[in-house]
């Protein structure tokens, strides 16, 4: 099954989901803004760029590091030698697996499941902690414990699957490692004012499952703005829009399925050959208001908007007039750094010393990280970090050599693998550089996808105050000149064992921004592009004052200063979050799609990292790995 943060149509068609039913930050702002580099980084974006880590496991490895960016440009312009015939160690293994994301992790079950008698097994991975998108920050503010997700966000309850072998995408996983259908959240108050809270950092975003958020859309003004709450459910009445503008988004956001397909596969073909604001020009003659809507999910989901993306996408996220609305029973539920809890839940089963504790749900998800346990001589299977694979190639002609060559680079050194077989759970922008002998028709499909930037900004608040006195928990706003950002909201914080964070409005919550960087009209790469300089060049002060002055635009009136309200900020910056499934992607009319060529693989290189999927997602990210494996296991 595919899916993003996100239902996919067969989840709800299927009936599938079910109803969920000190070492303080201290002095605030200025220890917030303190930059911590971690050790080796060339510096040359600065040593203002990567910024304020928090506490805990993960402060080093907050969205894309110094080290991993510089690196991985330095490879794109030919900056390491082509032959790398100096190394300073050689080490043989039967497989290497390059990322350990969910796709590396899905490869390494496989592995571990099915592996022979004496069969070794080692991952690379560039950052100083596991998991790629799917970490979580951490937090103390005045003695409270925070953790919010620095990317990879939520899911749904997938079905019990009759049988887990044959099984695939999140049900699968689900079953096999054990994750829990029953989770604790916090009650608010009936004597309160009436809130409601989301689960994640995307149902406000989401017909159909935004009525479980008490959401404030900002009106910019004259008068410093006006809010209305709750627009939606509302029907817009209590908006400044104009009637026209009412007409059109309320026959968008009402529209039911408009076109039935009798498989995806026929969707695809007919849908993928248009983006999906051409099909809401097209076929319910709508104006632009419709599409710049849409933006506010697709590009938190995809990472560009209606004007970039397939309608097919459309068809299977399911939005307005490709799909009917969602039941509106269905929830969310994020675990408190989002789906590294899966990552979590992965690595306890691989390598059970990695995570202190039991195999409780308390102690996988909240408990600390024992790095000593991963890279062991003698284990099974082992997880080398802070290590980028610069060169994979074939020790000779790719259909009859028996190895693969790769060598990575750690701690400023390079040293060399032998492997029988290479599973490239990376990504795309990335692959191109690495994988030295590619041939033409693979490079030639990677050349065609494109990658978007997202920044995840998590704000540890003291309190969340200026929020309650608007009777809202997620706010929107129209990105204009100098915006920053479209979206933010607190989450109802999953409860787990010892771990209790408040839900309080005087007590410390953190405030999420997730923010894609979409420039509407331009081509898809050009916004790309346009996106990655911005995110990669402002420095991480900048983006404080950004998101301070956004904060001050939409909440000064109800009391909101960054003084007394802000704790910390940590910034996720993602270069190449997101796959753009743009129209073609699947195929379009031709059925020939890209990825098709690149999960081909060749000699013993196979490739298999989410992007393939088209909308990533977790469960997805992992069969892909596990197709990777079954594809080279006879090479082994
Ligand atoms: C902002 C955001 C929100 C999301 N929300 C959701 C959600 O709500 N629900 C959901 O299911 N999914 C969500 N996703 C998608 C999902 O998290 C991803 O699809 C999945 O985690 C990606 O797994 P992956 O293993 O393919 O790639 P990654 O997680 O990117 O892992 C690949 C790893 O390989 C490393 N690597 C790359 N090149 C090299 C090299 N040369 N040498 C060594 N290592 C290398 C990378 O740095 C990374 O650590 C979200 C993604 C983002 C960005």
């Amino acid at each position: 099954m595919s899916f993003c943060p996100y239902i996919t149509r067969r989840d709800f068609l299927n009936g599938a989901l079910l109803t969920v039913g000190g070492a303080m930050l201290g002095c605030r702002p200025s220890q917030s803004t303190s930059p911590v580099v971690p050790a080796g980084s060339p510096g040359s974006l600065g040593p203002d760029w990567y910024g304020y880590g928090g506490v805990g496991d993960y402060r080093f490895s907050h969205g894309n590091t110094p080290e991993v960016v510089e690196t991985a440009h330095r490879l794109r312009d030919q900056g390491f030698p082509s032959d790398f015939d100096r190394v300073d160690s050689s080490e043989t293994y039967d497989l290497v697996i390059v990322g350990a994301g969910l796709a590396g992790l899905g490869a390494a079950l496989e592995f571990t499941k099915r592996r022979r008698e004496g069969q070794t097994c080692l991952m690379l991975d560039n950052h100083p902690m596991f998991g790629g998108e799917a970490k979580e920050n951490e937090f103390n503010v005045d003695g409270v414990r925070l953790i919010g997700p620095q990317g990879s966000n939520s899911f749904f309850i997938p079905e019990i699957p009759k049988d887990p072998d044959t099984a695939a995408g999140d049900a699968r996983y689900y079953a096999e490692l054990g994750v829990p259908r029953e989770f604790q959240f916090r009650d608010w108050p009936a004597s309160e004012k009436a809130l409601r809270f989301p689960r994640d950092n995307y149902e406000h975003l989401v017909r159909g499952l935004l009525e479980h958020t008490s959401l404030g859309h900002f009106f910019a003004g004259a008068q410093g703005g006006t809010w209305a709450i709750d627009m939606w459910p509302q029907r817009l009445a209590n908006t400044p829009l104009s009637e026209d503008a009412r007409r059109t988004l309320l026959q968008w956001y009402g529209s039911g399925a408009m076109r039935h397909f009798d498989s995806a596969e026929a969707a695809a073909k007919a849908l993928d050959i248009m983006s999906y604001q051409q099909f809401l020009e097209q076929e319910l003659h709508l104006g632009p208001e419709a599409a710049r809507a849409a933006d506010l999910f697709l590009a938190s989901a995809v990472g560009l908007g209606s004007d970039a993306i397939s309608a097919f996408v459309a068809y299977d996220l399911p939005l307005p007039a490709l799909s009917d609305p969602l039941p509106q029973d269905l929830r969310r539920a994020s675990f408190p750094g989002g789906n590294s809890g899966f990552v979590r839940y992965f690595l306890k089963r691989l390598i059970p010393e990695a995570i202190r504790g039991t195999t409780s749900f308390e102690d996988i998800i909240s408990g600390s990280i024992n790095l000593d346990a991963l890279d062991r001589a003698g284990q099974p299977l082992r997880m080398r970090l802070r290590s980028t694979a610069l060169s994979v190639r074939h020790e000779g002609d790719p259909s009859s050599a028996s190895a693969v060559r790769i060598v990575y680079t750690r701690d400023g050194r390079f040293h060399e693998l032998k492997a029988r077989a290479v599973i490239m759970a990376t990504g795309g922008w990335i692959n191109r550089y690495v994988v030295r002998d590619m041939p033409r028709e693979h490079r030639a499909a990677y050349e065609q996808f494109i990658h978007a930037p997202f920044l995840v900004a998590n704000v540890a608040l003291t309190n969340w105050r200026f929020l309650h006195r608007l009777g809202i928990t997620a706010a929107t706003w129209d990105q204009g000149e100098g915006d920053f950002g479209f979206t933010c909201n607190l989450r109802n914080p999953m409860q787990v064992g010892g771990y209790q964070p408040p839900l309080d409005p005087d007590r410390p919550a953190i405030l999420s921004f997730y923010t894609p960087f979409h420039r509407p009209g331009l081509p898809a790469r050009v916004q790309a592009t346009q996106g990655r300089i911005e995110l990669l060049t402002t420095s991480y002060p900048q983006f404080e004052r950004k998101i301070h002055a956004q904060m001050m635009k939409l909440f000064a009136a109800s009391g909101f200063t960054p003084e007394k309200d802000v704790a910390g900020l940590i910034l996720n910056r993602w270069g190449h979050a997101l796959t753009v499934p743009f129209p073609g992607f699947f195929g379009g009319a031709s059925g020939q799609a890209p990825r098709d060529v690149i999960r081909k693989g060749y000699g013993r290189i196979a490739f298999a990292h989410s992007e393939l999927v088209g909308w990533q997602h977790w469960g997805p990210a992992a069969d892909e790995g596990r197709r990777g494996f079954n594809q080279l296991v006879s090479a082994i």
